[in-house]
């Protein structure tokens, strides 16, 4: 299987001001690219072959984990994002996220705090166990919590190269600014 690129579902440019068309064309298209090519090299003429991408995350570790996580995180941190979305969830998810983190704004403050204490490289998380009980964590490096056998719901990456063109060393102003692009509908429809 050679895994494709998807396209994003809006223009490079649409993201801004939050996100540059400079960065997105970095990230997504050159990054993301060779996240991807690496992966298609690495798993030709291998068991990992025609496996899902899912499979090859919860199987591989070392530089094959990093390309195969790498290539799915980014696919779902940009197609969680929307220019003209933000606002607030609502439904399920809505309730669970105000039992178990108090209420929404207190959840945006230790999703943001959680990823801007992560030391160096690295992705954070809202994901869902088994009974729909919600969790925030920070995985280093190319983290997955799939690999945690967690329902990952929404992540905003806080590898420098997601924001130092745009906001140099300001992890948390990049991150806090995201919100607005938080489209929820997506987020809500990875909750069972
Ligand atoms: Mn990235």
């Amino acid at each position: 299987m050679i895994y494709v690129q998807p396209e994003l579902p809006y223009e490079e440019s649409a993201l801004e001001p939050i996100i540059s068309q400079r960065t997105v064309y970095f990230h997504y298209g050159v990054h993301e690219k060779t996240y991807i090519d690496n992966l298609n090299a690495q798993i030709k003429d291998t068991r990992f072959e025609n496996m899902e991408l899912e499979e090859i995350i919860r199987e591989s570790s070392g530089p094959l984990f990093n390309n195969a996580s790498q290539a799915w995180n980014h696919i779902f941190y940009f197609f969680s994002l929307n220019p003209g979305a933000g606002g607030e969830p609502s439904g399920e998810l809505r309730k669970a996220i105000d039992r178990d983190f108090g209420s929404f704004e207190k959840f945006k403050e230790d999703f943001v705090k959680a990823g801007t204490s992560l030391f160096g490289s690295g992705w954070v998380w809202l994901s869902a166990d088994a009974d729909g009980k919600l969790f925030i964590t920070a995985e280093g490096n190319a983290g997955n919590p799939l690999t945690k056998g967690l329902t990952p719901l929404l992540t905003f990456d806080v590898w420098e190269h997601a924001y130092y063109l745009d906001y140099q060393n300001r992890r948390a102003e990049a991150l806090t600014r995201l919100w607005d692009l938080v489209d929820w509908d997506v987020v809500e429809s990875r909750y069972f």
